[in-house]
């Protein structure tokens, strides 16, 4: 790929916590319509790198442009808004709004932060619920859904922003396991329609299965990145092979 071609793309990236420095020359792109997953050991960098691309924390060194957007030089949050649009996040713990119910806290950031029309954008919502296999759920409150559903509004409501990008992390690492297929099942429909996603993920058979390309992290690098069939079945550093090998 042309780098310029990419949607987002991160340029040497450095960033240093005090005196510990958590990413060390980051560079990557990712084009339009691609799905990248980030794996590697905890404490690697991985969530410092999406909290990175939309603004989160700020970098001390390099570049991070996400469409034409040059993230790194950006300071104040009104600065930021239109990036945060455009990059939604989904975390680990979902966060729902608990005495909201589904369809309430996927309508509440377009109507209060885009100013969109309350019908048009309940319609939507019950559209993005249908989307997540959801929609006889529209008026449970999160203490009456399941982990996995809970995660699936939550996915709903990244996508009621309709953002260009979407970065997971971890998304189904707090589910009970019988859960998890849902959740992932939903990702892999997105991934299919054509979102741009970055996910950092431990599911290695999801990665596999979804991941146009997968980057191995480790101690603030990527170490090795390629096609899923290539850094699972022949890794070439030694450190993805360690890594590979122990959960596998
Ligand atoms: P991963 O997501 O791969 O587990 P993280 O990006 O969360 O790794 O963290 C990488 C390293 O940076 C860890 O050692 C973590 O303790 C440290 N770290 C993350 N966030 C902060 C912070 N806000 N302040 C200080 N250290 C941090
Ligand atoms: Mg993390």
């Amino acid at each position: 790929m042309n780098r310029s071609d990419a949607l987002i793309e991160l340029d040497a990236v450095n960033k240093s916590f005090g005196s510990f420095q958590v990413l060390k020359g980051i560079s990557l792109a990712v084009k339009d319509g691609e799905a990248v997953c980030i794996i590697g050991p905890s404490g690697s960098g991985k969530s410092t790198i999406l909290r990175c691309i939309n603004g989160l924390l700020p970098i001390d060194s390099g570049s991070i442009r996400v469409g034409t957007q040059e993230v790194h030089k950006m300071k104040t949050e009104k600065e930021m808004r239109p990036l945060r649009h455009q990059v939604s996040m989904v975390f680990q713990q979902y966060n729902l709004f608990p005495h909201r119910t589904a369809l309430q806290n996927i309508m509440m950031a377009p109507i209060q932060v885009l100013g969109h029309e309350a019908g048009e954008v309940e319609a939507r919502a019950h559209r993005l619920l249908a989307k997540v296999r959801l929609s006889d759920k529209a008026d449970a409150y999160p203490g009456q859904l399941s982990g996995g559903q809970q995660q699936r509004v939550a996915i709903a409501r990244a996508l009621a922003m309709e953002p260009q990008v979407i970065l997971f992390d971890e998304v189904t690492a707090a589910l009970d396991p019988e859960t998890v297929k849902e959740v992932l099942t939903a990702i892999r429909e997105l991934v299919d329609d054509g979102l741009t996603c970055i996910l950092v993920t431990h599911e290695m058979k999801f990665a596999r299965e979804v991941a146009e390309r997968v980057c191995f992290t480790d101690h603030g690098r990527i170490v090795e990145s390629g096609p899923p069939a290539q850094i699972f079945d022949s890794p070439q550093d030694p450190r993805t092979r360690e890594f590979l090998g122990k959960i596998l």
